[in-house]
This record gives structure tokens, C-alpha cells and sequence, in this order.
């Protein structure tokens, strides 16, 4: 087989034919953005869609995370995980609050609520966690600690589009959870992202602050953001709808292709999935033991390269590590170890809705190749 590059994801996008009517309604009402009438009609799909009660969307998954802190009015020091990608912590730097890292655990490299009691000081005032890789957090045990210590918690769900636990919707977890609908996500509205709250009186301190903090016509009650979705991504993602359960489908589909090839390889281990979750496989991450695989993770995934196979190192380095961050106290390895030493063993392979059959064998069959060596 003469090989194309195989990039780790490809948006899907659904077919052009389809969008151009809803183009062409947005041409005749000349309403572009500012809670259009397809902003509305995606808004309530989208509620229904995922299960939750109330949601706002918003132009990317970042200024909703920044937004979320606002809407709590969050200050002080928040509890957050290292092991993510760096617009979580971001979003902090952004409100003037001090992250603090706890370590993640072993098995679904989320936030280890074990650790999290140890880091509350009185300056600490919400938790962070991630529901990384779509696997969602032990949200009981995170619900008791903020409880216990009266913090509130803000989710960032990018990965967990769609993501249900026994049922339920991870998003009615915690004060709000926070969407990304970026390109590379499992569901993409191009750039967008969303808040989900509990509460109609949320919903409408988060939405005014979307909008420069305008509560009506002549009053602006708080220095908020431009954070709106505009009417052509709430048209796509309206239409995206209609296809993201295929998408997801065939995702179920290659994962478990890849799980079957996979399983059995030394020195390899592939993601855990609770019981009772269904989960959407946004990325397709494995972890690589270098003494019993024969090769350490880098050494794959450049080794992969060759072959034009272009897997990623999510999430290495860790956010913890990078300049802005790692002069923290709580940035050091020794409170980290386990984000650490998975940041170092973990690359995720290419996962998307267009990913042929064939290709994941192909991959797979490089990968069994290496190992031999
Ligand atoms: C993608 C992502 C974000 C940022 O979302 P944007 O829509 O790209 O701003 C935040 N957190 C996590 C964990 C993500 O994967």
C-alpha cells in the first residue's frame, strides 16, 4: 500500500451540498451573530442533544473556560491537573488566579482526588479537574471534597462531547462544565465551544458575560467579553448534529479494531473505559513500558514518522513544564510523579471518523514490527 501521511485527526465535516441552504437562509435574514435565529435553534438541539438543561455557546472552548471562572466569580488558587492541554491552565493565568498542580492517577490519568484534600489551602476557592481522554473523573469523590470544603467545581469537558456515565450525562456533574468544538475535537463547529450550567440564573450571568456584560440596551453591569458564537458556526454545527453520531460510530468502530490488534502486544497498554460509560473515543492514546516493549515512546513515535504515520505525544510536555508555569511550587516532578512518568510513556494514535479500516491495520501492523526489534 503506497501510503498518504496519516495525521493523528481530520475534522469531519459534513457534506457542503447540505450547508448551502443553511447559507443561504443566513443570506436573506442579513443576521450574522448576536443570538441569531439559528444561534437559538442550535442552542436548544444542542441541550437536547446532550442531555443537560441549560448551555451557552460560545466562539471556542477557551473563552468559555475563561468565562466560567468569571461567572463563579473564582479567585484565590484553584486546583487544577497538569495533565491536560494548556488552555486549562490558561484560563486561570487569564483571571489572575494561582494554579495549583495535583497528580493525576494511574489508570485514566485524570485529576487523583486522593491528592486533591492535601492541596486546599484557605486561599483555594474551586477545582478544575478534566475529563481527559473523555473518561470522566470520579465526579462523586470530587463532589464530596468540594462539599467538605465548600469549592466549587468547573469541569473542562472538552473531551467529553456526548460522553455519558450510567446514563447521565457527565456534564450535570459539578457547577459547569465547559465544550470545545474545535476542529480537532470528536464534534466540530470549525472554532466554538459552550458552558453547560445548572440554573436559568447562570445561564444569564454567563451569557451577558459572552457580551461585554450587557444586561440590556443602556446597561453594561460588568467588564465581560466578546465570547459569541456567530450564526455560520451555529448553522454548521447545527447541520454537524444530524451526523455526529455516525462519527462517533465509526470511532466505537476503529477503536475497537485497534484494541483487537493491540491487546496482545508486550509492553503496550491501551485505554481503560469504566464500566457504564459510553464513551466517544476522541483520541486513541497507548501507553508504552520501554523495557518491555523493546522502545521507548519517543523512539516510536518518531520511528512512526517514517512511515508517515504522525501519532501525538498528548499531553507531553506537561502543562506544569512550560516556562510560564514551572516556577510554581507545586510544578515540581516529586508532587507530580505520576503525570510525569505518564507524560513520558503515552502517544496518541490517529483517530478520526475518515481513518480507513485498512489503515489501522497498517498502523498496527508497523507498531507489531517495532516491537519485535
Ligand atoms: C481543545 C481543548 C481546549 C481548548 O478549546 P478551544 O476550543 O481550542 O479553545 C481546552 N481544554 C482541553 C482539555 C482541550 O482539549
Amino acid at each position: 500500500m503506497n501510503m498518504k501521511k496519516i495525521m493523528v485527526t481530520q475534522p469531519a465535516l459534513p457534506p457542503l451540498d447540505e450547508f448551502i441552504p443553511y447559507l443561504e437562509k443566513i443570506w436573506d435574514n442579513k443576521w450574522l451573530t448576536n443570538n441569531g435565529p439559528f444561534h437559538e435553534q442550535f442552542e436548544k438541539e444542542l441541550a437536547q442533544y446532550l442531555g443537560v438543561k441549560h448551555i451557552s455557546l460560545f466562539s471556542n472552548g477557551t473563552l468559555a473556560l475563561i468565562t466560567a471562572l468569571q461567572a463563579l466569580r473564582i479567585t484565590g488558587e484553584v486546583i487544577t491537573t497538569p495533565f491536560s492541554f494548556v488552555a486549562t491552565t490558561h484560563s486561570l493565568w487569564w483571571n489572575n488566579i494561582k494554579p495549583v498542580f495535583v497528580d493525576i492517577d494511574d489508570k485514566y490519568y485524570n485529576l487523583d482526588p486522593k491528592k486533591i484534600e492535601a492541596a486546599i489551602t484557605p486561599q483555594t476557592t474551586a477545582i478544575m479537574p478534566v475529563h481527559v481522554y473523555g473518561n470522566p473523573c470520579d465526579v462523586e469523590e470530587i463532589q464530596r471534597i468540594a462539599d467538605t470544603y465548600g469549592l466549587r467545581i468547573i469541569y473542562d469537558a472538552a473531551h467529553a462531547f456526548a460522553v455519558k456515565k450510567d446514563g447521565q450525562s457527565v456534564m450535570n456533574w459539578g457547577d459547569l462544565s465547559i465544550l470545545s468544538f474545535h476542529a480537532t475535537k470528536v464534534y466540530n463547529t470549525i472554532e466554538g465551544g459552550a458552558i453547560v450550567c445548572q440554573d436559568e440564573k447562570t445561564k444569564q450571568r454567563i451569557d451577558l458575560l459572552k457580551n461585554f456584560g450587557f444586561r440590556n440596551e443602556t446597561t453594561v453591569i460588568e467588564p465581560g467579553i466578546n465570547a459569541k458564537m456567530n450564526e455560520l458556526q451555529a448553522a454548521y454545527g447545527s447541520l454537524q448534529l444530524k451526523y455526529v453520531d455516525s462519527y462517533i460510530a465509526k470511532r466505537l468502530e476503529l477503536a475497537k479494531l485497534y484494541n483487537s490488534l493491540l491487546s496482545d502486544v508486550s509492553g503496550i497498554t491501551i485505554m481503560p473505559v469504566e464500566e457504564g460509560v459510553s464513551h466517544t473515543y476522541p483520541y486513541y492514546p497507548v501507553r508504552i513500558n520501554t523495557a518491555e516493549f523493546g522502545m521507548s515512546r519517543d523512539d516510536l513515535y518518531f520511528k512512526l514518522q517514517e512511515y508517515d504515520i504522525f501519532g501525538r505525544r498528548y499531553f507531553y510536555p506537561l502543562i506544569s513544564d512550560f516556562p510560564t508555569y514551572r516556577g510554581l511550587p507545586s510544578a515540581t516532578a516529586t508532587n507530580l510523579p505520576v503525570a510525569t512518568q505518564v507524560s513520558k510513556e503515552i502517544v496518541c494514535l490517529p483517530m478520526y471518523a475518515n481513518l480507513e479500516f485498512e489503515e489501522v491495520e497498517k498502523i498496527c501492523s508497523f507498531i507489531k514490527e517495532l516491537a519485535k526489534k
